[in-house]
Formats: C-alpha cells, structure tokens, sequence
C-alpha cells in the first residue's frame, strides 16, 4: 500500500497552502451565492499565515497541520475559524508520532476530525453542511482502500496457479 512520509509536512503543507491559494476568488465566488463572499479571502489569509509562520522549515505533518489549525482557530476566527481549525488540529493529534501514514491511516485521520466538528457544531450528515462532503470523502477513501485490496487479493489466485504449474 502507498504511504506518505510525515516528515514531508512541509511539502504537503505547501500542497495545502496553495491549493486554498490558487482557488481563494472561487471559494469567495461560491460564497457570495449564499453568503457574504469572504471565505476564500478569510482562508486563504490563514493559509498564507501559516506558511510564513512555518518558513523554510522541514516539519512533521502533525506540527504543519497544528500549526494551520490553530491560526485558523485563533486568528482567522468568524464561523469558519473554530470549524476548519478543529478539523486540521484533530487530524493533527491522529497523526501525531507516525512515521508514515497510508490509506487506512488517512482515513482515520479524516474520520477523527469530521467527528470533532460533527461534535463542535452539533450537524448530522445529511444536513447539507460540509460533513457532507467530509462525509462523502470517507466514503470515497473506503471504497478505494476496498478496490485495492481487492486488487491486491485477485492477484493471489493466479501466484498459486503458476506456482502448482511450476511444481
Ligand atoms: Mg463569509
């Protein structure tokens, strides 16, 4: 199974920081259809935050997701602060002291941090909120994790079959 090292925090801090970066006037756009406008501007202001709090240094994919989530939470704040910054603290906290993490691990991690902010906020899944799209990810990752162990087990038949061949 594909693993990811977390002493690449850095790098995927990075991913994440441009990722929100790049996208801010959509966020803003998909906002302002039912809200003020601001998310991408609120979010991309924490992001970048955290990107020069961290600087040039090498970190652990927990402390880089700490860190994000705790700028978010405290500094960015409104109604989007305490949600994403509890979200990326608690997979922060699920990562803490791995070496590396894998599908299942990540799947973990996401499961933690929806449950927190399904506790914070007190919203179901089916509630239209962003649980359901946490929610669907979940799903998402359960189904892949379950094709590629299936993928994975379909192989063993024809390994036996060659090996009675051979004997
Ligand atoms: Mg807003």
């Amino acid at each position: 199974m594909e693993t990811v090292a977390c002493s690449q925090g850095s790098a995927i801090l990075e991913a994440l920081i441009e990722t929100i970066h790049s996208n801010a006037a959509f966020l803003s756009e998909l906002d302002g259809a039912i809200g003020d406008g601001d998310h991408g501007i609120n979010m991309d202001k924490g992001f970048l935050k955290t990107r020069a709090v961290v600087g040039d240094r090498q970190v652990h994919l927990s402390e880089g997701l700490d860190t994000l989530g705790n700028i978010l939470l405290n500094d960015i704040g409104g109604a989007m602060g305490p949600i994403y910054g509890t979200f990326f603290m608690e997979m922060a906290s699920a990562c803490q002291g791995c070496e590396s993490i894998d599908r299942v691990g990540f799947g973990q991690m996401l499961k933690r941090a929806t449950h927190a902010i399904e506790e914070l906020g007190g919203a179901k899944v089916g509630d239209k909120t962003l649980l359901d799209t946490f929610d669907e990810l979940i799903r998402l990752e359960e189904y892949e994790l379950c094709a590629e162990i299936k993928k994975a087990t379909d192989k063993k038949p024809s390994r036996t079959k060659s090996k009675v061949h051979s004997d």
